[in-house]
């Protein structure tokens, strides 16, 4: 289920927040009253920045996924989410079009992988039956006889 994150202040039912990325955790500070709030976003492979991607407005409507505690950030302006920034596998900051092509990478590294596996498989199976078809000739050749 997926609920709007409204602020918790007495008084307060602001639901456009400003976001900002600190330490692993995401920043929402309310506009109407400037609370603060942090969600802890750790298993995020990415980084929100603080300006919508398409249209440098910065304030957003925040959304949770109540399921696995994702949260989402829509702009308020043109519903886009943030920008981001990507975090590589070795901790480098990527962006998303970077890390695309290194997800590509490593997945064609995979394929390349399971087809090696294959090769080696089928080479067994050939082994195997030109076993078969020794032990057959054999067989044939005893029968005769
Ligand atoms: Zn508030
Ligand atoms: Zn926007």
């Amino acid at each position: 289920m997926i609920r709007t994150v409204v602020c918790e202040k007495d008084g307060c039912s602001g639901n456009e927040f400003y976001i900002k990325s600190e330490d692993n955790k995401l920043k929402l500070i309310c506009k109407e009253c400037e609370s603060i709030y942090y969600h802890d976003i750790n298993y995020y492979d990415f980084i929100m920045l603080s300006s919508c991607s398409s249209c440098n407005n910065n304030v957003f409507k925040v959304f949770k996924d109540l399921d696995n505690d994702n949260i989402y950030a829509k702009c308020t302006k043109c519903g886009a989410p943030p920008e981001k920034i990507f975090i590589d596998s070795d901790g480098v900051q990527v962006t998303y079009e970077a890390k695309l092509l290194c997800d590509i990478k490593d997945l064609m590294h995979k394929v390349d992988q399971r087809v090696c596996n294959l090769e080696l498989k089928l080479d067994d199976l050939e082994r195997g039956q030109e076993l078969l078809e020794e032990s057959l000739a054999y067989i044939n050749k005893y029968m005769c006889e």
